[in-house]
């Protein structure tokens, strides 16, 4: 990918992207696994709250030949490949009522004496909590809804991004803006660059009707745009990161009863290969920069978290909302963590509600499938190249 892999992945980065495909190699099976227990698979959203930025019908493409620029000819291709059956979700993942079950209760009922759910005030959340408390959300299993290729694309996806890359339009001119503009616009390409990852690395051949890694589909995505890449990586360092500094604190939480020290464990063994160079926030919002930029920063991020409400792709609004609330979450941690009050630190850790914490893990798997991923299609590449 045009990348020198023995550079750093960024000015607030003290690590290589060489570094980070070795850390992702040692952590992958345990995150995956972790991702797969019962405690982190389930994620709680609403499928029908209304966008609030604009209205639907109103200039937006909503019908389905907007996904046609992706597959063409949809229409002669069989009803399970057609773009909303490949963009819905699978049925019987939905919790609902039937969450009463014993396998999900205790998702319900975590955890004794309140911790999580309690909203701090002021404001220090940089993503909408709304849908973990509604009582219209319904619970998901993300492990039978994997993030793929959909067929979602046209106008109305392009629009969406445009939307969301235009909250990078900060108007401050004061000192640290343009390091935080930076910062918000790698953050936003990294998460659309790891979409397209995944939509290439897990894509429909109309013609077998397997489902493969399309190498031409990510050279055109991702591959051909080293910028797009390292983003993914400069992501994984922002969440590694937010992951190293929760580690101490993570040992007053409450996962549960017979889940309690196996995900304690997997927890563990996935943060403890992690260091603390991997990012370095302070140097994001230094002490010059005044409060009034980090809130800015918070609520646009916050907008981008409410924008997947617009997504028309019932998969693609999950995935887009579980990344989100896991980017806004690791953006509290790191900017709302102060150094010097142990207790203040101790209580951000205890308010996280229980999906915060899934979304932040699951997020950190996207990316970690992204970076393997990567390495895969680089294989691909040079094999190709050299078969010519
Ligand atoms: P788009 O990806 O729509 O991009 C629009 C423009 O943005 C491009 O022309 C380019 O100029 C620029 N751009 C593209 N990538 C980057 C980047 N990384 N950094 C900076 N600029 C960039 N599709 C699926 O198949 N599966 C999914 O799970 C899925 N999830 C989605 C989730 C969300 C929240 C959204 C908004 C879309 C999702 N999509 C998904 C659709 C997918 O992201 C694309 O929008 C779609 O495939 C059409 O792609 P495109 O090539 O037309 O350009």
């Amino acid at each position: 990918c045009q990348i020198d892999k023995d550079e750093p992945v960024g000015a607030t980065c003290d690590v290589t992207f060489k570094e980070i495909n070795e850390i992702n190699r040692q952590i992958r099976s345990d995150l995956l696994a972790l991702v797969h227990s019962d405690f982190f698979k389930y994620f709680k959203l609403d499928l029908y709250k209304q966008c609030p930025f604009w209205n639907d019908n109103d200039g937006y493409c909503v019908n389905r030949a907007c996904a046609v620029d992706v597959v063409e000819e949809w229409d002669t291709l069989p009803a399970y490949w057609q773009p909303e059956v490949l963009g819905g979700l699978d049925n019987e993942s939905f919790g609902g009522e039937n969450i009463a079950s014993d396998e999900c209760a205790f998702l319900d009922q975590l955890c004794e004496g309140q911790k999580n759910g309690a909203l701090s005030k002021p404001d220090v959340n940089y993503c909408d909590l709304e849908d973990f408390s509604n009582e219209k959300s319904v619970l998901v299993d993300l492990t039978a809804n994997p993030e793929r290729f959909t067929g979602y694309g046209g106008m109305q996806s392009t629009q969406i991004w445009s939307s969301i890359y235009k909250e990078n339009c900060f108007s401050s001119e004061q000192a640290g803006t343009c390091l935080a503009k930076n910062a918000f616009y790698r953050l936003i390409s990294g998460l659309h660059a790891s979409i397209g990852t995944h939509l290439s690395n897990d894509h429909l051949n109309t013609e077998t009707g397997a489902w493969e890694p399309n190498l031409e589909l990510f050279m055109a995505r991702v591959g051909n745009f080293p910028d797009r890449v390292a983003n993914i990586y400069f992501n994984y360092a922002v969440i590694a990161k937010a992951l190293w500094k929760i580690r101490p604190y993570l040992s007053h939480l409450d996962f549960c009863n017979a889940y309690h020290e196996d995900v304690k464990s997997m927890i563990n063994s996935v943060i403890t290969r992690l260091n603390s160079k991997i990012f370095n926030e302070d140097l994001l919002f230094k002490d010059q920069v005044t409060s009034t930029l980090k809130d800015d920063f918070r609520m646009r991020f916050k907008n981008v978290t409410k924008i997947m409400d617009c997504v028309h792709c019932d998969r693609c609004r999950l995935w887009g909302k579980v990344q989100t609330t896991g980017y806004a979450t690791s953006l509290k941690i790191l900017f709302e963590f102060d150094s010097e009050d142990e207790e203040g630190k101790q209580n951000v850790v205890d308010k996280l509600t229980k999906y915060e914490l899934i979304a932040l893990f699951n997020t950190f798997d996207r990316l970690s499938k992204s970076v393997e991923a990567i390495t895969n299609f680089e294989k691909m590449y040079d094999s190709t190249v050299n078969s010519m």
